[in-house]
């Protein structure tokens, strides 16, 4: 199958007064059809970033973004309308993300008139059945978003992102500002839309242990670089990286085969360094208890250790390049 997107060897850049900081530095991976990958890092490692640069808020600092392959590493506003259509981003805060002047209606309305898309009767029966999708009564059309919950927020965002019949949907942490009782009702929705529309998602998120009910592939983000990228299973099963290993450490189980290949809790050295100033080598070695000589000195190339399974880290086999 082809992949939907390519993201090949992204570099984004900001300079800043304190200096440049490096939020993504190389980074390659794809995504298929119909595929959820979870992009998972903590704070600073860049994720955001990507997804920013991949919907088009920021232009790349040098590296590729294919969609379906056609090349679309330029703004946004540079960007056929055709595609802008095709991909769509739900944020993280549905409070600063809807417009608080326009009701839900015009809300949901909108990207259907950016993209004359029917007629307006049309519109108004489509925006009724965004509403029935995202299990809202069809008189929130007349409601302004402060007059919802934090979750039909969120759930208009949803609508309002998938307006346009999109193919690719980047998740932005769309649970991490919602109540627990509310996060599990979005991630079921989103999983029943994936498999009725064949939406491709790039899930962005810092909480792993969602991505192992969510996810088809994971990719772990530390300092701008993926350290290790593998279908969900083979990742919770068969870590290798010692920052996945460390992360997995410390996520909360809930059955006995997952605490069986759970890794030893693994207790993190030390803060993430600056961005700006990245350790040489391996960025990870200022805190890695399994660091030696190399990795202070040379940037780690990725090996496969499994089908679709990479890992950047000096530990394990023969170089490949990518
Ligand atoms: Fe640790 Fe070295 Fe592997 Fe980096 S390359 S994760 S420092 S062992």
């Amino acid at each position: 199958m082809e992949p939907i997107l390519e993201i090949k060897q992204l570099k984004k850049y900001f300079v800043t007064s304190r200096g440049t900081v490096r939020a993504v530095d190389v980074i390659s991976f794809d995504l298929l059809p119909g595929e959820t990958l979870g992009l998972v890092g903590e704070s600073g490692s860049g994720k955001s970033t990507t997804a920013y640069t991949v919907i088009g808020i920021y232009a790349p600092t040098s590296g590729k973004i294919l969609f379906r392959g056609r090349d679309i590493s330029v703004p946004v506003a540079k960007r056929p309308k055709s595609l802008k259509r095709a991909i769509q981003i739900v944020f993280q805060d549905p409070g600063t993300s809807l417009n608080p002047r326009r009701t839900i209606g015009q809300i949901l309305e909108l990207p259907l008139k950016v993209h004359r898309i029917g007629t307006r009767e049309e519109r108004r029966r489509r925006v009724a059945e965004l509403l029935r999708m995202v299990e809202l009564p069809e008189d929130y059309i007349y409601k302004a978003p402060h007059m919802l919950g934090g979750g039909e927020r969120q759930m208009v965002a949803i609508a309002r992102a998938l307006a346009t019949e999109p193919e690719l949907v980047i998740l932005d942490e769309p649970t991490s500002a919602l109540d627990v009782s509310i996060q599990a009702k979005i991630i079921n929705m989103l999983i029943q839309f994936q498999k009725e529309m064949n939406l491709a998602y790039l899930f962005i998120t810092h909480d792993l242990s969602l991505m192992r009910n969510v996810a088809h592939r994971v990719a772990i983000m530390y300092l701008g670089k993926i350290c290790e990228l593998a279908p969900a299973v083979e990742f919770f099963e068969r870590p290798y990286h010692p920052y996945t290993k460390m992360l997995l450490s410390s996520i909360p189980v809930v059955s006995e085969e997952e605490e069986k290949v759970k890794p030893e809790k693994i207790v993190s050295k030390g803060e993430i360094p600056s961005p700006v100033n990245p350790p040489p080598g391996c960025r990870f070695h200022t805190r890695c208890m399994e660091r030696n000589g190399i990795c202070s000195e040379a940037v780690p190339e990725v090996v496969e250790v499994g089908e679709g399974h990479l890992v950047w880290c000096h530990l394990y086999g023969k170089k490949e390049e990518r």
